[in-house]
């Protein structure tokens, strides 16, 4: 094949019908708020971690009602815990709380 210098991304589509929400659905059960995140990043756009490590509590969210559960683990490791995500977060959401829930659930693999 001809090298033209760049390659086409593979396909990063999600099938919705086919990801397994089990654990999602746990933690809606013991942090509700969860669904009122509307993704606007602010969280992200304040968090410490972020310029260091890509740390990312709004793509954390997305990726577990994506199913990607593992990416979303993994960067929830560079996650202090400091707490200023709950400070700036428009839909009061405790994001420090939520962080933890989602540690107690999806990590529990690991252990
Ligand atoms: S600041 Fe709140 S509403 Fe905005 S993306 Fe983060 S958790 Fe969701
Ligand atoms: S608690 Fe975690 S996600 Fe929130 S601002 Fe601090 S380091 Fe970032």
């Amino acid at each position: 094949m001809m090298d033209f210098g760049f390659k086409i991304s593979p396909s990063s589509t999600i099938n919705l019908d086919k990801v397994d929400l089990e654990k999602f659905t746990r933690l809606h059960e013991i942090e509700p708020d969860v669904y009122k995140c509307m993704a606007c990043g602010s969280c992200s756009s304040t968090c410490p971690a972020g310029r260091f490590s890509g740390m990312s509590l709004r793509k954390v969210i997305l990726d577990l009602q994506r199913g990607k559960e593992k990416e979303a683990v993994a960067m929830m490791k560079n996650c202090m815990l400091c707490g200023k995500c709950t400070m700036v977060c428009p839909r009061g959401i405790n994001t420090r709380h939520l962080i933890l829930s989602i540690y107690r659930i999806y990590a529990e693999d690991e252990k």
